[in-house]
C-alpha cells in the first residue's frame, strides 16, 4: 500500500485522494483485476496479480493428489488440526514453482480452518450447562461466505483447543471446535451462567473472571436492578429493525404510565389517533394495564411494519427513557435452585393451582409474557369478563399446552419485576408439590 501511495502522489497534480485510492482499488478488484480487501489486517496490501494468490492458496488448499510425497505428513496434520506451521509452509514453498520471500513477523502457525477432515463422532456427549450457544439471525437472506470458519478460527484465537482425554488429539472438526478457558497448562470449563464476578477452578485453584465467558452474551440478560451501562448507546440495530413481540409490548405497557403510553400512542398512530385512543379507553374494560397493553397493540396491528425502531423515536420525542427498550429485549437471567431435570417438566394442572390466588390482577400480563398473543388474551378476558381467577385459569391451561411449557418458563414469568415479581422462595412454596417429587 506504501508503495501505491509513492506511485499515486508522483501524479502530482492529478494524484488521487486517498478516498478515491480506495474506491479505485475496490472497483478494480469488482472487476477481478486485483485484489483488495478494506479490512482490519489486509488494508495495508494489494495483490496486482490475482492469479499469483490463487496459486499460493492453491498450495495448501487443494486435493490430496496434488501434495507433494514428501510433504504428506504436512497435509496429514493439516487435516486433523486445521493448524499450518509457519516452518511447514516455508518447506511447502521451497518447491521449485515458488520464489519466496522471507518474513520473519507474526505468528508462528496459521488456521486453514476448510482443510479439516475430522467429523465430530455422533456419539459426542457435550455438557448444555457448560457450552455456549450462539445463534445469529442474518439481516440479509444470504450467509456471509465461510461465516463458520471464521468463527471457528475467531474462536480460536481467543481461547483455545480442547484435547480430547480419551484420543488425545484437538477437537476441531469439520463444522465445529471445542474450546475452553487457558488455566495453567490445561483447560477449564465452567457454567458460563455462574453469576459470581470470579470463579475458584476446583482442579487448578486457579481464580478465573466469570466475563470471559458471559461478554458473548451478557448485554441480553436481565440484571438485578436491570440498569444499561453508562454508554449504552439503546437497543442495536438488528434490534431496532425488529418488530416487537407482543411480549415485548407487555413488559414496555408496564415499564410506562398511562400518560406515557397517550403521547406516544399519539405519535405512533397515523390515522386519527386522539380518537382511536378514546375508543381503547373506553373499550379496556379494567383500565391500567389492558387500556396501555391494548394500545401499543393496536399500533402494532395497525402500521405495515411496527418497528423497534418507531418505538424508540416515539420515546425520544417524549423525552421518555429509551432505555425501557433496552430492558425489555433482555431475557430473565435464571437463578433458580431446582435441578435442571425438574425445571424441564411440564407442570400439571394440579401443580399450579394454588397459582391464580396469588396472581391478582397481572393475569393480562402474565399471559403474554407466557407466551400468549394479545388477542388471545383479550378472548380469555371476554370469557371471564368478571372472574378474574377463571381467567388465570384459563391462561395456565392454555399455555399448558404450547410445546415449551415448563416450570422454568413459567417461573421466569412469575419472577419477571415488571409482571408479578414474585421470588423464587414464593414460587417454590406455591410450586413446591412437584419439586419435591
Ligand atoms: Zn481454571
Ligand atoms: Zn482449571
Ligand atoms: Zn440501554
Amino acid at each position: 500500500m506504501d508503495e501505491l501511495n509513492d506511485i499515486n502522489k508522483q501524479n502530482d497534480k492529478i494524484a488521487l485522494t486517498s478516498a478515491q485510492l480506495k474506491s479505485f482499488l475496490k472497483v478494480n478488484h469488482a472487476l477481478g483485476k486485483l485484489i483488495y480487501f478494506d479490512e482490519a489486517g489486509l488494508r495495508d496490501n494489494v495483490i496486482i496479480d490475482p492469479v499469483f494468490l490463487v496459486d499460493v492458496l492453491r498450495s495448501i488448499v487443494t486435493d490430496d493428489q496434488f501434495w507433494p510425497e514428501h510433504l504428506k505428513e504436512i497435509l496429514k496434520s493439516l487435516k486433523e488440526s486445521g493448524k499450518l506451521l509457519k516452518r511447514d509452509l516455508y518447506e511447502i514453498w521451497k518447491q521449485d514453482c515458488f520464489h519466496q520471500k522471507d518474513d520473519e513477523d507474526g505468528s508462528d502457525f496459521f488456521l486453514v480452518p476448510c482443510m479439516i477432515s475430522n467429523k465430530r463422532e455422533e456419539s459426542q456427549q457435550i455438557d448444555h450447562d457448560r457450552s455456549i450457544h450462539l445463534a445469529y439471525r442474518f439481516k440479509e437472506e444470504v450467509v456471509p461466505p465461510a461465516i463458520l470458519y471464521r468463527f471457528i478460527a475467531t474462536f480460536i484465537s481467543i481461547w483455545k483447543l480442547r484435547v480430547s482425554a480419551k484420543s488425545s488429539r484437538l477437537m476441531i472438526f469439520t463444522d465445529s471446535a471445542d474450546i475452553g478457558i487457558p488455566c495453567g497448562t490445561d483447560l477449564c470449563f465452567f457454567d458460563h451462567t455462574l453469576s459470581a464476578k470470579e470463579w475458584i477452578c476446583p482442579e487448578h485453584k486457579t481464580k478465573h473472571k466469570t466475563n470471559d465467558v458471559s461478554i458473548w452474551f451478557a448485554d441480553k440478560l436481565h440484571t438485578k436492578d436491570d440498569r444499561c451501562t453508562e454508554n449504552c448507546p439503546g437497543l442495536d440495530k438488528v434490534w431496532l429493525d425488529r418488530q416487537p413481540e407482543d411480549k415485548h409490548l407487555g413488559r414496555l405497557a408496564a415499564k410506562l404510565t398511562n400518560e406515557d403510553t397517550r403521547k406516544i400512542y399519539i405519535r405512533l398512530q397515523e390515522v386519527d389517533p386522539a380518537l382511536q385512543w378514546n375508543i381503547i379507553n373506553e373499550s379496556s374494560k379494567r383500565g391500567g394495564f389492558d387500556i396501555k397493553i391494548n394500545a401499543l397493540y393496536d399500533w402494532k396491528k395497525s402500521s405495515v411494519f411496527a418497528s423497534f425502531k418507531q418505538l424508540q423515536q416515539s420515546l425520544n420525542d417524549e423525552d421518555i427513557d429509551i432505555h425501557k427498550l433496552c430492558q425489555i429485549s433482555r431475557e430473565v437471567k435464571k437463578e433458580f435452585n431446582q435441578p435442571r431435570e425438574k425445571l424441564q417438566l411440564r407442570p400439571s394442572i394440579s401443580n399450579t393451582q394454588k397459582l391464580p390466588d396469588h396472581i391478582g390482577n397481572q393475569t393480562f400480563q402474565l399471559g403474554i409474557e407466557l407466551g400468549l398473543s394479545v388477542v388471545e388474551m383479550q378472548q380469555i378476558e371476554s370469557n371471564h369478563v368478571t372472574n378474574l381467577r377463571s381467567q388465570t385459569e384459563e391462561v395456565l391451561n392454555k399455555w399448558r399446552r404450547l410445546p415449551e411449557a415448563t416450570y422454568e418458563v413459567l417461573e421466569k414469568a412469575l419472577h419477571l419485576e415488571e409482571t408479578i415479581g414474585m421470588t423464587p422462595m414464593k414460587l417454590e412454596e406455591l410450586l413446591n408439590t412437584a419439586l419435591r417429587m
